[in-house]
């Protein structure tokens, strides 16, 4: 599954970057519509009237800009620091959790001042040292699918092994993966695989790779010698979606990858805002999410609004068989959470 752009935007101060000068020549001899914009946070000219066209038309748009803040934003609690490489992916995943936090045309951004965003990293770093300081690089991305453009997975993997106190992780449903299994990691950056039935991945997971080549990408990263982990997400029990179908999701990655010393799992079950329904069915105006809020439980969210997830007798029963299935096929894993 490879990204080729259909239209790229450039700041004019890329191209006081090498990287800048050398994407810029690459788009222009690819044949690749090149254009210029005067900010990366404000891009005019990507057409689309509809909700429908503005999103598929901005998910095939790069935009390649200067990141001039550098302060990161806090990502807890699973990292103390999101590490800001790319924005938005070329997949179009109904439920993405960047669908309200992106605006309407949420075009890919990525930032062609690697270095400069890695200096700061590292002085973050500095300041809790020696505790350590981890970096999530998919707060606001799955940062893979531009990684053949810019290499920046590739140079942070490599700055993070030379940190003893600073870690990175990553989670993508994208399997362009090859250009980072013979670098030096030390293992300090973490890939994860964000996995889903093969069923809820085609009905769902629009644009991204299948269940067979993520495991198949999941495996060489676990033969290269990264810590892994997997991301089930989201777990949907509604429908012809059942819990033994997560069962034999588990049975096939077992199936697929080997003991590895430093294996983990994340496991996050369907929830949704009211502010995210009412997105999802302006962009997917056909989907057949289950986005009712009848049967489910209202929980209080962090940020002030309110979440529907499953009700507590769900929860318990998903708990209870996920959490023994992975116990028993993977008794080497770390379960980090279920949610
Ligand atoms: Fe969103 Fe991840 Fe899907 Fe991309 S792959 S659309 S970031 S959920």
């Amino acid at each position: 599954m490879t990204f080729v752009p259909h239209r790229v935007y450039f700041e004019k101060d890329t191209l006081n970057y090498p990287l800048g000068r050398l994407l810029f020549e690459r788009f222009k001899a690819a044949g690749v519509a090149v254009d210029y914009t005067g900010s990366h946070n404000r891009v005019m000219g990507i057409p689309g009237r509809t909700p429908q066209e503005a999103y598929t038309e901005a998910k095939k748009t790069l935009v390649l800009g200067v990141r001039r803040t550098l302060s990161f934003q806090t990502c807890k609690p699973s990292a103390h620091y999101q590490l800001p490489l790319t924005t938005s992916c070329p997949g179009k995943c109904e439920y993405c959790y960047l669908l309200t936090s992106l605006p309407a045309k949420p075009y890919l951004r990525a930032y062609v001042n690697i270095e400069e965003i890695l200096n700061r990293a590292g002085e973050y770093i500095g300041q809790r040292r020696p505790r350590l300081t981890l970096f999530e690089g998919s707060a606001t991305s799955d940062p893979v699918p531009v990684e053949r453009y810019t290499g920046a997975l590739a140079r942070t993997i490599e700055f993070f092994a030379g940190q003893d106190c600073g870690r990175f992780r990553f989670v993508t449903k994208f399997t362009d993966v090859d250009s980072l299994l013979e670098l030096k990691h030390h293992g300090h950056t973490t890939i994860r695989f964000s996995l889903n039935t093969p069923e809820i991945i085609s009905a769902y997971e629009h644009g991204t790779a299948s269940l067979k080549d993520r495991l198949e990408a999941a495996e060489k990263v676990a033969r290269a010698g990264y810590p892994l982990g997997f991301m089930i997400a989201p777990i949907i029990l509604e429908g012809n979606a059942t819990l033994s179908a997560y069962q034999q999701l588990l049975r096939q990655i077992r199936s697929r990858i080997p003991v590895v010393p430093r294996l983990s799992f994340e496991f996050i079950t369907h929830r949704f805002t009211r502010r995210a329904a009412k997105r999802i069915r302006e962009v997917f105006p056909n989907t057949r999410l289950p986005l009712t809020e009848t049967n489910r439980r209202f929980k209080f969210g962090q940020f002030g609004y309110g979440k529907y997830v499953y009700t507590a007798e769900t929860m318990e029963e998903i708990k209870s068989i996920l959490v023994a299935g992975t116990k028993e096929l993977f008794p080497e894993a770390e379960i980090k959470y279920l949610v």
